[in-house]
Parts: structure tokens; sequence; C-alpha cells
């Protein structure tokens, strides 16, 4: 059965609350949900002042972060809940973005484990029986509720990566998606739940909640447009999307400062051309000898543009530096075309400065990399025009909406301190 609801977004004031509430439960919305999102309003308080404004609305909470919370406390505020609000009140938990949890020291090392723990002790709980767990992070020694919910309680899970949706459907009664889920993206969630409930041998209903946008009254379509691309630009769902220098290209490759070994960036990039110059310099050999006269003699004055400028000028030492790294941008940027299959790979950044010398290699080794290659119209790979400033001038170019705003404003208030004199 489908149910339809709405989310009170935590950017809104706490004193908001009370007027959507009762807007909700007046116009016979089945569910109202909160999000416990760091640092703004807590989700117990919030859904229980909205329960107790309202008349028949549900509130769920999507999501309590688990690490935040000892479990015995989310146990007793969770039957104290359901027993004030019989059958009107829902919960998920979840990881929590590991950033917050940082930010207030509770980051653990195994979220997953962390969830897997507590998920089975709050049910445990709720269903009234006494547990005593020694777990990795849960531990309880013969806890038991003096005021369980009488019926039990489902907890639900949120989850967006494939290891926490199978982890909802083997420990969880619901799982919470997020609000960028597209309908494929059900369909593969519910998948994979699906695997979690078969491994746990898991029967009876799994809810699954899906938080949408949405937009009504004029310019509707429009408003949800301009949202979803605002949404859109958002890197992932924690900030952090986007970082393709930290694919792996070479297993058990060169250590990055990442954490991990074998990233692109590590093979493509401006500081592996000057690391390289360098190392070859350092070590003597002959074929460097122009590069670091260049640099007259001092190893660390080579930098980008003076390899540049040698392999411009001819030198085999640096035009092979910038083969080596064409090839691997080319397996880098295959990579890319696999996931995302653009028309045209722009390259920028001071690397790009070198032209053919670098893009040539690159091109080459993208065709021979590239995925179903012959098979396929391949990508340009062409030399961004604005080379090392391109990322600039893309920023730049961002927010001249906002210094026309501002400039707009600004001429505004002039004007009017030119009317009003004495006024600020
Ligand atoms: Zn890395």
């Amino acid at each position: 059965m489908t149910v339809l609801g709405a989310i009170f977004l935590p950017a809104l004031p706490p004193e908001r609350l009370r007027g959507v509430a009762r807007a909700a439960d007046e116009a016979g919305l089945e569910e109202l949900w909160l999000w416990e999102d760091c640092f703004k309003e807590s989700g117990i308080a919030a859904a229980a002042a909205a329960l107790a404004w309202t008349e028949r609305l549900r509130v769920g909470v999507g999501l309590l972060p688990v690490p935040l919370r000892n479990v015995a406390l989310t146990a007793m505020e969770l039957a104290t809940m359901h027993r004030l609000f019989p059958d009107r009140f829902s919960v998920a938990v979840g990881h929590g973005v590991q950033g917050w949890m940082e930010q207030v020291g509770a980051r653990v090392e195994s979220p997953m484990t962390l969830l897997r723990e507590y998920v089975s002790a709050l049910r445990a709980l709720l269903g009234g029986e006494t547990v005593t767990v020694s777990g990795r992070y849960v531990r309880l020694d013969g806890v038991k509720l003096d005021w369980p919910p009488p019926s039990g309680a489902a907890v639900l899970a949120g989850a967006v990566g494939p290891g926490t949706l199978r982890l909802s459907g083997e420990v969880a009664d619901g799982t919470v998606l997020v609000s960028s889920t597209t309908t494929d993206g059900v369909r593969r969630a519910r998948a994979l739940v699906d695997e979690g409930r078969a491994a746990g041998q898991v029967t009876g209903d799994h809810r699954v909640v899906l938080f949408a946008h949405a937009a009504t009254g004029p310019d509707a379509q429009a408003r949800l447009a301009a949202y979803q691309q605002r949404w859109g630009e958002e890197p992932g769902r924690f900030g952090v999307a986007g970082e393709f220098g930290h694919m792996q290209v070479v297993p058990d490759g060169r250590r990055c400062e990442c954490g991990n070994r074998g990233c692109w960036e590590q093979y493509a990039s401006g500081n592996v051309l000057v690391r390289e110059a360098r190392e070859m310099a350092a070590a003597n050999s002959p074929v460097a000898h122009p590069i670091l006269e260049r640099a007259g003699g001092d190893v660390s004055a080579i930098n980008g543009p003076l390899i540049t400028a040698a392999a411009q000028d001819g030198d085999p030492a640096a035009r092979e530096l910038f083969e080596e790294i064409g090839q691997w941008l080319g397996v880098g940027i295959a990579n890319l075309a696999a996931a995302f299959d653009p028309g045209t790979f722009v390259i920028g950044g001071g690397l790009s400065e070198a032209g053919d010398l670098l893009i040539g290699p690159a091109r080459d080794s993208f065709s021979r990399s590239l995925t179903g290659r012959r098979f396929r119209p391949e990508a340009r790979v062409v030399q961004a025009r604005l080379g090392n400033t391109a990322g600039l001038v893309g920023a730049a170019d961002l927010a001249r909406p906002f210094a026309r705003r501002f400039r707009r404003a600004r001429a505004r208030a002039r004007d009017r301190r030119a009317r009003h004199p004495g006024t600020l």
C-alpha cells in the first residue's frame, strides 16, 4: 500500500513546525516526516510536539543517527513515543553523516557493525526483551524497558550504499531511501534489501520510504526544476563525489594521501610531472641534465612550467614524461567514458598547457583502453581553451548571478540613501 506524506525540512526553524503539522493534519495528509540533520531540530522532541498538536497525522523521523545516542536511551524515547501516540509514530535510524559524527566526537571505525548491533538491540528492547549483549559498540547488561510498546515497534533503517541496503533488509523492518533516488534506484535498492532479507531469512512486510521532491502552485514545474538542478549540483549525498583522481588505476600502486594505493592522480597530474622530473634529476640521470641545467642545477627549482617549456623545445626527457602522464590520463578518461559516456573530454589545469605533447598520448591510450572500442563512437579529447585558469573562470561564472544581484541591491540601497538622507 502506498502512503503519501510531506517533509518538514530541518532548514525551517522549529517555530514553524506547529503551523505545518496542523495544516497537514487538517488537509488529511497521512504522514509528516522530520529529519534530524545536524545541528538543527532534534527528531524526538519535534516529533512529540507535532503529534501532540495534531489529531490523526502520523509523524516519522528519518533518521536518528545511531552514533549520537546510546541504544537504551533511543529505546526509552521510542517506547515512550509509541505509548503516548499509538500507531502514529515511525522512526528510522542510520549511520548519520560521517563528517557530522566526527564533529561531535562520535564517529566510529565501522558504521556497519554499529548499525547492525544497534538495530538488533533496539528491536529486542522494543519487543520487551531483557537484553544482554557485548558487541564491538553496543554493550548492554540485563537491560529491559519498564514501558515497552504493547505490540512492539518497527525500526526502519536509512540506507544509501549496497551494503547498508542489504543490512537494512536483514535487520530492520523497513528502509528509508535518500531523496535523490531515481525510479531505477528504488528498484535496485529494493532488490538489495530483498537480498538481505533472504540472507537473514526474514519474512513479513518491509516498508520502503522514499523522499521525493515536489512543488505546488504557480510555476511549480520551473521551481522544481531549479531546485533539482541545485540539488544535482551538490556533489553527492555526503559532498564528496567527483573525486575522480582517487579512482584506482594501478592495483597496489603508489601510495596516495587519501589512504589508498594506485589512485589516478598519482599517475596523471602536475604533481607527478614535477615529482618524476625531480627524481630523474636527483638520480643524476644524464637524460635529465638539460632539465637540471634549466633549473640552474637546483633540483627543487624544477617545476611544471619549466618542464613544459623544455618539452616544447624538444627535450627528450621532458617529452617522455608528458607521454607517460598522457598515457595514464587516457586510461582514466576511458574509465570515465565507461561511467558517463560524454561526447567530449576537455583537459584543463597546468598540465594541459603542454597541448598535444600531453593530449596526443592521452588520445592514443584512451582509444586503446576504451571499453567496447571500435564498436562505439569515440569521445573527443581536447585541450581547455582557458588552460590552467579553466577552473577559476568556471567558479567565477557560477558566482556571476549572485554578484549581479548583490550589485543591484547595493545600487538600490544607494538610491534609497540619496532619497532619504540621514537614514542607513
Ligand atoms: Zn587517492
